[in-house]
């Protein structure tokens, strides 16, 4: 049988077995609802606070500060619109950037139409905001700012420190999206000047379907959903305890293993960027160099179709990413590479591969021997010339 090569782990991750492992009792023998009074309830109570503190403690938060919700887009869904409609006698002036996902830039868009106004700032060719730019569009009417901790298809990490330190000196809220960065890269909420971040259960080896935000204390906000007084009146709904329990226990093993796991996975990303570069090439590197998420490589392989490479990679049993998933599919290319400067063409072929726990040296070596002679072979057919012009 083919050997199965995952390499997509900024779409999702696998659930780690000892996350599986911690929930399952919580769907039948400790089943009970927390908002109710017998024994059976206190222990699901117990459970939820339990892993409340943990991601506390991942992010150097207060528990009282952390919302447990339905998955990151939920957390920006309610941190965005939360923040808006909370402050809008103060003003309706919302920052973010150009390349956020689409949790958040179409959260923005939407706000647009119920009468916000939203500056999206651009970003250089390494996939950095632009701190000047953001400098200058903070007005006495500006609410909130929202920017990225790491972009989920660049992995370029954003200056958060600084813009967290501007919004403070201008008294604005200021959100991350940290989605990617959480667990892989340290996120410290009080280093970062952070007043809401998200994070999302299954992108690091927790369960789909759960997701945090955290809330510094005495944010004026409003909540997404309204009925009973759960999570501290923050957010209405029974919980999904067996989720929360598994947020914990994947931010536990993030905290015992994280740092020596990326490491790892550093390396093995920095081989296949340097073969990839050395056997292929006109390849070009989106992303910035230095400082980007250890286990992400995106790239543009030019004169062909980044869906060709992935079908052919596929038929080897190889999973890897064209653009970001949700927008592979659609024929216009990513708005990341579009705002990074990449011409439309080039970013046609652009390939994302974002490695994770799972993956070993062999992996590497894998892809290392199949990728270039799928390119060359595509190239070959390819009608944008270059392979047409290479024998005579
Ligand atoms: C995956 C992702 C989200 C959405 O999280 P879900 O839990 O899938 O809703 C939001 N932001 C970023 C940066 C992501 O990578």
């Amino acid at each position: 049988m083919k050997q199965k090569i995952y390499l997509d782990h900024s779409a999702t991750t696998p659930t780690d077995r000892r996350v599986i492992e911690a929930m399952l009792s919580y769907f039948d023998k400790k089943f009970g609802n927390p908002s109710s009074l017998y024994r059976l309830a206190q222990e699901a109570q117990k459970a939820r606070e339990e892993a409340r503190e943990k991601v506390a403690r991942l992010l150097s938060a207060k528990p009282g500060e952390i919302v447990f919700t339905g998955c990151g887009t939920e957390s920006d869904n309610h941190a965005l619109k939360g923040i808006a409609f909370a402050n809008k006698e103060k003003g309706n002036h919302i920052i973010t950037s150009s390349i956020e996902h689409h949790a958040v830039l179409n959260t923005c868009k939407w706000l647009e139409k119920q009468g916000f106004e939203v500056t999206y700032l651009e970003v250089d060719q390494n996939g950095i905001v632009d701190l000047e730019q953001l400098e200058n569009s903070i007005t006495d009417k500006t609410s909130l700012i929202s920017i990225m901790h790491a972009n989920n298809e660049l992995g370029t990490i954003e200056p958060l420190e600084e813009i967290g330190e501007l919004a403070k000196e201008k008294g604005v809220y200021f959100h991350t999206d940290a989605v990617q960065s959480v667990g892989k890269i340290p996120v410290n909420v009080n280093k970062l000047n952070a007043d809401l971040l998200s994070l999302s259960a299954h992108k690091l080896y927790g369960p789909k379907g759960v997701g945090a935000l955290y809330i510094r204390k005495g944010t004026q906000i409003h909540s997404l959903l309204h009925g009973g007084h759960h999570e501290n009146n923050q957010r209405a709904g029974t919980e999904n305890i067996p989720g929360i329990v598994g947020v914990g226990k994947a931010v536990e093993i993030a905290m015992e293993e994280g740092k020596e796991e990326e490491k790892r996975i550093q390396k093995l990303r920095d081989r296949l960027e340097k073969s990839l570069k050395e056997k292929i090439e006109d390849v070009k590197l989106n992303g910035h160099p230095q400082r980007r998420l250890p286990g992400i490589l995106n790239i543009c392989v030019r004169y062909i179709e980044g869906e060709s490479m992935l079908l052919q990679l596929d038929a080897q049993g190889i999973a890897a990413s064209s653009g970001s998933a949700c927008t592979s599919g659609s024929l216009k290319p990513s708005h990341v590479l579009t705002a990074i400067g990449v011409d439309s063409e080039t970013a046609h072929g652009s390939l994302r591969f974002s490695l994770g726990k799972d993956n070993t040296e062999e992996h590497v070596e894998k892809v290392i021997d199949l990728l270039p002679p799928i390119v060359e072979r595509l190239r070959e057919m390819s009608p944008l010339g270059k392979g047409k012009t290479s024998g005579n």
